[in-house]
């Protein structure tokens, strides 16, 4: 199903695994975090209108307005997508991913976010990747978008789901078995008799956290169900029928029997930490959440009520519900369901992403959260020691139920079998469709909106510091927090003197200070370093304070795209014994450094260890040339240049 995508999509290089290949990208989606540097990168492309079929400017990220940055933000988005020709989705239309697959997501299109959970319209059988931010702004300007033809996974499903086991006890099974680390440059593809018992939602739900594992994408056929669903949205037309050919060759498998899987937990601090619930059974809970674009559709919050249904939440427990879309708050304030949340005693929430991304809720000090969400990082919450453990809708209801985590075996509960509607209640008219011409559109910059930073030429040779050496699993929330540091992403200088703000608060300031003083900046990092969103404002702000190299021992997809984007050098060590050699302050030097980058092989010099060590530089050659130039845009900027002295346009 991949190849057959991907086929279909290529412009550029030979379809081969490993190989660097283009594609083209029919719909771009950006969410307002990190959306605004995304316009502000496509407006500094000099190009007037977007270029590829959709759009789409999603408003769901920063929703609590305290000040006037996030509102600037929003003011800036609705303005700048009605000149280029992209879609506004008003703040309170729902979390870009709900949205978008209830609203315009295709099977057999492609589709690339400035948002790491962008796969979960694979769920209708979309290629769908999430990418950094200038990736997605070159893809609505027409150009390609780069990517390595991936090794794909078939993951055969059988059987059928036993009651209060649902699909997120799927894909925490998958990450039990892949964890979070170890799965770049792979695609899982769902098959198998067990497909056809899971119906988009839950297939979304699947592809949604599949993220966690590292993966470019997941995708499901496009079988009866898909066009059951997009009928359901009054969009059959969306539908192409597609499944995998019956001597598809993968791989690898790994082969799950839907009648097995049981109720599972991830636990602190990383999605991929699975145990069994009734492992866990007992333990006492302070806070249950239920939405986030993994669990946050009709059937999720439906079963969620159907199980409170008649009980009051635990005194001990703050239930909240946050629907995922305006569609799914309408159909459940219309029959009765949101009544009866709130008969429960649980907390409506907005419609965004709000607790997911540590914009509110944040639990009291130590507390055990049970949250519906994708991602349970040390800190992510906004609460640094509480302890978030990411279930199932039914495995939340419970322990809302009776305040601590409860075997759904020893309850005298019916389980709720709740079917996906046959009309979903499509209402549009919180989408702003852009006018025919633009042109005439004056964008609103208020002072939050800043210029996206450009980087300089790389230097022949780099002298400077290990500034900060971490160990494994950093994700781009430890580089980049978000929570109530999330308004500042506008403002790069500003968001800039957070960077590793929960890891070493001095940080910004040491590396501002090697910057000012010629004095390159170098991160050390162990494995899966830059793991989690999609924020390439984790590339940005470093290379703002002047960080010219990550070098770990492995650098996660995104990440590692953002940062050659930028112009920081991604380099891994060959050998564990050498990150283990350096010392956060060794002074480090490279020589020769343009021939290194061509060749893809570096010699690191650590003055202080008096040790010279192997690195490798994994890029393609397009982003040698960018990680040269300073940066992508600055390559685009030379390559413009270059054409106009070619024709004599100076
Ligand atoms: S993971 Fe959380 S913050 Fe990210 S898009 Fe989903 S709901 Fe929003």
């Amino acid at each position: 199903m991949t190849e057959k995508i991907l086929r279909a999509h290529l412009v550029e290089g030979t379809y081969k695994t490993g190989n660097d290949i283009g594609i083209h990208i029919d719909q771009t989606l950006t969410q307002d975090a990190t959306g605004t540097m995304v316009y502000l990168e496509f407006e500094s492309l000099g190009i007037d209108h977007v270029k590829n079929e959709l759009a789409v400017s999603y408003v769901d990220h920063n929703t609590v307005q305290v000040g006037f940055e996030n509102a600037d933000d929003h003011a800036y988005l609705q303005s700048v997508a009605a000149k280029i020709g992209a879609v506004f989705s008003r703040p309170g239309n729902g979390i870009c991913h709900q949205v978008h697959l209830e609203r315009f997501g295709k099977s057999g299109a492609t589709l690339l976010g400035s948002d790491s959970h962008t796969p979960t319209d694979g769920g209708l059988g979309a290629l769908a990747i999430g990418a950094g931010g200038l990736d997605v702004a070159l893809a609505m300007a027409g150009r390609p978008f780069h990517l390595i033809v991936p090794k794909i996974i078939e993951i055969r499903l059988s059987g059928k789901l036993k009651p209060w086991v649902s699909a997120k006890d799927v894909i925490l099974t998958v990450l039990e078995h892949f964890t979070v680390k170890g799965n770049v440059n792979t695609v899982f593809e769902y098959t198998g008799d067990g497909v056809t018992d899971l119906d988009v939602p839950a297939r979304a739900t699947i592809c949604n956290m599949g993220a966690e594992c590292g993966v470019t994408t997941s995708l499901f056929p496009s079988d009866r169900e898909t066009l059951r669903f997009l009928a359901a949205q009054g969009r059959g037309e969306a539908y192409r029928p597609f499944a995998a050919d019956k001597d598809a060759v993968y791989d690898g498998l790994f082969e799950i029997d839907l009648a097995n899987v049981t109720p599972k937990a991830a636990c602190p601090h990383s999605p991929g930490n699975i145990k069994d619930i009734k492992d866990l059974a007992g333990m006492e809970v302070d806070q249950v959440l239920v939405g986030s674009c993994t669990n946050s559709s009709y059937t999720d919050l439906v079963k969620t009520a159907r199980i409170l249904d008649g009980h009051v939440v635990s005194p001990k427990v703050s239930l909240g519900v946050a629907p995922g879309s305006r569609e799914v708050l309408q159909m459940i304030s219309e029959n009765g369901i949101l009544s009866s949340l709130v008969r429960s005693g649980a907390r409506i929430l907005e419609s965004a992403c709000g607790f997911c991304i540590g914009n509110h809720q944040s639990p009291k000090s130590r507390a055990v959260s049970l949250r519906t969400s994708n991602r349970n990082f040390e800190g992510r919450s906004g609460t640094k020691d509480a302890q978030v453990y990411l279930v199932s809708p039914e495995t939340a209801a419970l322990a809302a139920i009776y305040g601590k985590v409860t075997d759904s075996a020893t309850v005298d509960i019916p389980y709720p079998v709740v079917s996906m509607p046959d009309r979903y209640d499509a209402d549009d008219s919180m989408f702003i469709f852009p006018p025919k011409d633009g042109s005439e559109v004056k964008v609103v910059r208020g002072p939050n909106i800043g210029d996206p930073p450009k980087g300089v030429p790389l230097d022949d040779r780099l002298y400077g510091v290990a500034t900060i050496k971490v160990g494994d699993k950093i994700t781009t929330d430890h580089i980049m927090p978000a929570g109530a540091r999330l308004k500042y992403r506008s403002n790069i200088p500003a968001y800039s003197t957070f960077v590793f703000e929960n890891i070493d608060s001095d940080f910004s300031r040491k590396a501002a200070e090697n910057r000012d003083a010629k004095v390159a900046n170098f991160i050390i990092a162990g494995y899966s370093y830059g793991q989690g969103s999609s924020r390439e404002h984790a590339a940005i702000c470093p290379m703002y304070l002047g960080v010219k190299a990550v070098i770990a021992l492995s650098i996660e997809r995104i990440h590692q795209a953002n940062l050659c984007n930028f112009g920081i050098l991604p380099l891994t060590f060959r050998s564990e014994k050498d990150y283990q050699s350096v010392v956060q302050g060794d002074t480090l030097e490279m020589d020769d450094v343009h021939a290194m980058v061509r060749k893809g092989e570096f010699v690191l010099h650590d003055v202080t260890q008096g040790a010279d060590i192997a690195l490798d530089l994994v890029a393609t050659d397009e982003q040698k040339e960018m990680l040269l130039h300073g940066g992508l845009l600055n390559l685009l900027r030379d390559q413009r240049q270059d054409e106009a002295d070619r024709n004599g346009n100076p």
